[in-house]
């Protein structure tokens, strides 16, 4: 009777794995679903430490992708001893907004512990970094400058434009200066899961840059980063307040147990 019990729960038990593994496996196929089970963070590795010796540049298409990418990475790095310099590419003027957000940028770095000498506008008009042939010239000037050891800034696989053009000249002048480049995404379908305010949740890659060829690092913010990190988005406020409900929620949704970066050595 016990092995007829323990054989018939086996069987049931293989048999209801089979099939969540297929339902699960037929609705990737079928593209249902587009992101890991949040249990898979246990398996993403942590990114090596940011120590004194390094050199970080944050490179942000707009003003508010430096808080929601590595709002955790910058205030690491400070703790770390690490010199942090942030250069945003566009001028975040779309909504006639540009003196706002350089302050708001200003207000929102300072939360992170930045102080003004560690901030860099660019000022390309938004929307124009795919097309403008000053600008890899101009952030390399900045690289050239400041010599970093590593590089953040969005995936070429981002699929706002000046997302993708920043992830791609930092992706082409590594080789050159030979720093680590790390990559976060932040406008790519359906990203994040779950998408909307979700503090207790972590980021994890989207199921379609899972491969071989990319190698995602988590990076866990402590509970006083986190609060740091929202705080510092906060400070976004034209952000925040613009009437499209989608981008606030998309904003909202990095505020999270982590952050998330696809490494490049
Ligand atoms: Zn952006």
């Amino acid at each position: 009777m016990k092995n007829f019990i323990k054989h018939s729960f086996n069987r049931k038990t293989r048999l209801a794995w089979i099939a969540a593994l297929l339902g699960f496996g037929l609705a990737v196929w079928f593209g249902r679903i587009d992101s890991l089970p949040q249990s898979a963070y246990q398996l993403l590795d942590p990114i090596a430490p940011i120590t004194a010796q390094d050199r970080v540049m944050v490179v942000a298409p707009h003003q508010d992708d430096d808080v929601l990418g590595a709002g955790g990475l910058i205030q690491q790095a400070r703790s770390a001893g690490a010199p942090v310099k942030v250069v945003w590419a566009t001028d975040g003027n779309k909504h006639r907004l540009k003196a706002e957000r350089e302050s708001e940028a200003r207000s929102a770095m300072s939360e992170l512990g930045l102080s003004k000498d560690s901030l860099v506008f660019l000022g390309f008009r938004d929307a124009t970094l795919q097309n403008d042939p000053n600008f890899p010239a101009i952030l390399m000037a900045e690289i050239e400058q400041f010599k970093p050891t590593i590089v953040v800034t969005t995936l070429a696989g981002d699929h706002h434009p000046d997302h993708a053009a920043c992830g791609e000249v930092v992706g082409e002048l590594q080789q050159q200066f030979g720093y680590r480049a790390y990559y976060f995404l932040i406008h790519f379908t359906n990203y994040p899961q779950p998408f909307g305010s979700d503090r207790h949740s972590y980021l994890l890659p989207p199921l379609k840059l899972i491969n071989a060829n990319n190698t995602w690092r988590v990076l866990p913010l402590t509970k006083e980063q986190l609060i740091a990190k929202e705080k510092a988005l906060k400070a976004y406020r034209t952000q925040l307040s613009l009437k499209n409900p989608f981008l606030k929620t998309l904003l909202w949704s990095f505020i999270r147990q982590n952050e998330l970066f696809l490494v490049k050595e």
